[in-house]
């Protein structure tokens, strides 16, 4: 049962108690404590409120997994893909469907040198939270053919945008047999514009089993290029040896 389901019986109990009582004002006390509560599960993946969101791997190793959101972005992608090939370090990527659909060639090219595809919904709607689960599976299902066609399989992990959810989130991912994925650190490198900084933001943040959210869709080539590159030896220094997700979450 999820936390949300517990918070949801918990809070119907007490408010009939409190009616029973004859102090209906503490039942809209409660109610309003469930819905900032509510509120906080839809906003913190971390919270796994709604349902298993996974947001950190294994920590018995030195091991941590990048993740790259919102490409596959012909401006931007391309360097990044020459940088990870250089370093010899797996990625995987949350791929938006429709510039799947767009970009063909260089979604082939993310799953032809060992990334991971997975499915970050085919619109990226900033309402996607407010979808049913009819319309939620419609855009889960068109990314996962529109990847299973130029990658040759589908992905197995979906990343909501921005990481909002709700019960269908979970509800709709289980039917199609995607495990949904958050993260352990944020890099805010949409937001914060010095490579340096994002760094600095992500390594104070560093532990073993660490997922971390990058991007690769509509930032600066350049920019996420001398941040990725930077990063990568802050983490060799730390002794951090960075694996494919699959493998950090297996
Ligand atoms: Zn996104």
């Amino acid at each position: 049962m999820s936390r949300y389901r517990i918070c949801a019986i918990v809070a119907a109990l007490l408010c009939a108690l409190a009616v029973a009582l004859g102090k209906p004002a503490l039942c809209w006390a409660i109610i309003a404590g469930l819905t900032i509560v509510v509120g906080l599960g839809v906003a913190f993946p971390q919270m796994s409120f709604f349902g298993p969101f996974i947001c950190q791997g294994q920590n018995a190793r030195r091991q941590i997994a990048l993740t790259f959101d919102d490409g596959p972005d012909a401006r931007s992608t391309p360097a990044l893909l020459d940088l990870l090939h250089h370093e010899a370090v797996p990625a995987a990527f949350f791929c938006i469907g429709k510039r799947v659909v767009a970009e063909r060639e260089l979604t082939t090219r993310i799953s032809r040198e060992g990334h991971l595809p997975g499915n970050h919904t085919f619109n990226h709607s900033n309402l996607t939270n407010f979808f049913g689960p009819g319309r939620l599976r419609d855009e889960l299902q068109t990314t996962q053919a529109a990847v299973a066609a130029v990658a040759g399989t589908a992905p197995a992990f979906f990343r909501p945008p921005m990481g909002l959810s709700n019960p269908f989130t979970f509800y709709v991912a289980k039917k199609l047999g995607l495990k949904v994925v958050g993260w352990t650190i944020r890099s805010l490198d949409t937001r914060i514009t010095e490579p340096e900084r994002v760094v600095q933001r992500v390594v104070a943040r560093l532990a073993p089993g660490a997922v971390i959210l990058l991007h690769d869709g509509n930032i600066p080539a350049e920019r996420l290029v001398r941040t990725v590159k930077s990063l990568l030896a802050k983490l060799r220094e730390q002794g951090y040896e960075v694996v494919r997700l699959d493998k950090l979450l297996a």
